[in-house]
């Protein structure tokens, strides 16, 4: 559900609230077999693709959300061969995956449209992520795949949209707990789950539903930019407790030991991320 008025697109992130940009030029319009795709260029954040009129993702702070979602999993573990992406088609979180030394990365995407006019519109997302080797692109709905994969994962990073829509079934039990038993044994899986100032239900639904199906449940927090409202939450589930209390000096050698550079994330941000404010901790009941 796109709007516009004149050079503007205005993006809601609550019922209540919407922020607006200021178009350049609309790069790219379909609405695909899924969703009402749009890709534009803004003098604020570069290029910028929406899904049902919702910012998925923008050039220029995209890097302050992927990289929380890959790193913290990744250095956590440690050492993480197969890692699963659920959702993700711009190809920002198979990137980041990539950096790391994984055997395999498999992208389970609805919308193959989102896959081909990111890769052809937006290519500095993926940057060329999807020509790597280790990459095993499955166009699916994440719930059925991971109902029916026999695989199992280190990693299982849900890289959705929110909970409207093809989304909304990714932030269900049942997907929830199939992706538990498709969790390999001191693996981690990690959520999008919005801005809580706005969007407090998905903290709480996802913090239930996993409450049952994990030993170690929690939130950590990135600040996007564009997801205006404060602090975006990010859901952590385990079923061992020991990974997101590693010491700093651990994180510090797996990450200087990958050997490359980020523009948000470092140990010391991954570890000050799970220090969340009384507001979020609330809504963890
Ligand atoms: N960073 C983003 C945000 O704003 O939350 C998410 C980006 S990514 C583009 C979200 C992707 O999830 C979309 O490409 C969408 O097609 C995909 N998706 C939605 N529901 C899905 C499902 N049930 N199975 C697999 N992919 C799904």
């Amino acid at each position: 559900m796109k709007r516009f008025k004149e050079r503007l697109f205005e993006g809601p992130l609550s019922q209540e609230y919407t922020q607006s940009f200021e178009i350049s030029r609309v790069v790219f319009e379909k609405k695909t077999d899924f969703q009402d795709l749009i890709i534009f260029e803004t003098p604020a954040f570069g290029r910028v693709l929406a899904l049902d009129g919702i910012v998925q993702v923008t050039e220029k702070d995209e890097f302050a959300y992927h990289e929380m979602l890959v790193h913290v999993p990744l250095f956590a573990h440690g050492n993480a061969a197969r890692v699963l992406i659920i959702g993700g088609g711009d190809g920002g979180v198979l990137r980041e995956v990539l950096r790391h030394d994984v055997e395999s990365a498999t992208l389970v995407e609805l919308d193959k449209s989102v896959i081909d006019i990111c890769r052809r519109h937006l290519p500095m997302i993926s940057n060329g992520a999807f020509d790597d080797p280790r990459c095993h692109l499955v166009v699916a709905n994440g719930c059925a795949f991971a109902a029916e994969t026999d695989r199992t994962f280190d990693i299982i990073i849900v890289d959705s949209t929110d909970p409207v829509g093809p989304g909304e079934a990714l932030f269900s039990e049942a997907f929830y707990g199939d992706c538990q038993k498709r969790l390999a044994a001191g693996g981690v899986i990690v959520t999008q789950n919005g801005v809580p100032f706005f969007q407090p239900l998905e903290v709480t639904n996802t913090y239930r539903r996993l409450k049952s199906l994990f030993a170690d449940v929690g939130f950590y927090v990135t600040a996007v930019p564009t997801y205006v409202g404060g602090l975006m939450a990010l859901g952590w589930a385990s079923n061992d407790e020991s990974l997101r209390m590693l010491p700093v000096d651990v994180l510090c050698q797996r990450f200087a030991a990958a050997g490359f550079e980020t523009g948000y994330y470092t140990p010391q941000v991954h570890l000050g991320a799970f220090a969340l404010p009384p507001f979020v901790t609330a809504l963890m009941q």
